[in-house]
């Protein structure tokens, strides 16, 4: 869709875990071309979301639609190849393999081959391909300088980031970050929310769930906020921190 108009859209989506109602009929559209935040308190129902979101379990309601194709209850990888792309709030890179191998593992989402199936089903000109793209990545992140150090010899901050470059290499049109932001000195959050608004800039669409609401307010477009699992309000971030029902959310969380 063109920018402004609606990649993503959910619609009264809930999730029940037994007799708990982790997200209630939470309901918004993220817009092509914006960094949309979800906050919220603990227990809001954030990562339930976003795992709806990427399909990593299904809603038990609600409808959630992507670039115009109902996508309710598809699994993961179909909406993987749809063009969503996801980190994890714990970083799940490969320690001891290099930046470029762990982008690599990234790229196999696209080949024809599937979802990480190995390198070893890649034919050489797809090999190739894989791993020009997977430097091109690195580069795009500011890492290009270094794509055979190990991964696990890089700071928490420089981690996420090569996480990043992970999911970009699976050629993605919307990004999902969970709590990208968690554990980072202020010097890493800031040199993060710079590469998101340059990705952001060449027109990726990036959606962040995250607790830390100044990370949030400086670097997003819009925010929805969760609460008890349904949503509380959504808007800008100038108008959400002035909300008085979100800092009651916060103080009480
Ligand atoms: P947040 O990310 O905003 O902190 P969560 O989505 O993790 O919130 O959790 C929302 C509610 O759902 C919490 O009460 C949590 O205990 C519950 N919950 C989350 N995941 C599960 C699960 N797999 N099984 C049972 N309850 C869960
Ligand atoms: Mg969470």
């Amino acid at each position: 869709p063109a920018t402004g108009e609606p990649l993503l859209s959910v619609d009264k989506a809930t999730r029940r875990f037994g007799g708990l109602v982790a997200v209630n009929e939470v309901s918004f559209d993220l817009r092509a071309g914006e960094i949309l935040g979800l906050i919220g308190p603990n227990g809001a129902g954030k990562s339930t979301m976003f795992n709806l979101l990427t399909g990593a379990m299904p809603v038990s309601g609600g409808r959630i639609t992507f670039a115009g194709r109902d996508v309710t209850r598809q699994p993961q990888r179909a909406i993987a190849r749809a063009g969503v792309a996801r980190t994890f709030q714990h970083v799940k890179l490969r320690p001891r393999m290099t930046l470029l191998d762990n982008v690599l593992l990234g790229a196999y989402t696209r080949t024809k081959s599937g979802f990480v199936t190995g390198a070893l089903r890649l034919d050489r000109e797809e090999e190739r391909r894989a791993r020009s793209e997977a430097m091109r990545q690195l580069e795009r992140v500011g890492l290009g300088d270094r794509p055979y150090e190990l991964a696990g010899n890089l700071p928490l901050g420089t981690q996420r980031v090569l996480e990043i470059a992970r999911a970009l290499a699976a050629d993605p049109v919307l990004l999902v970050l969970d709590e990208p932001a968690a554990g980072l000195r202020s010097r890493e959050k800031q040199a993060l929310g710079e590469l998101l608004h340059n990705l952001r800039k060449e027109g990726l669409t990036i959606l962040i769930v995250e607790h830390d609401m100044e990370f949030v307010m400086n670097l997003v477009d819009r925010i929805v906020v969760m609460e008890f699992g349904s949503k509380l309000c959504e808007g800008e971030p100038a108008a959400i921190r002035a909300d008085e029902r979100v800092q009651e959310a916060y103080l009480g969380g």
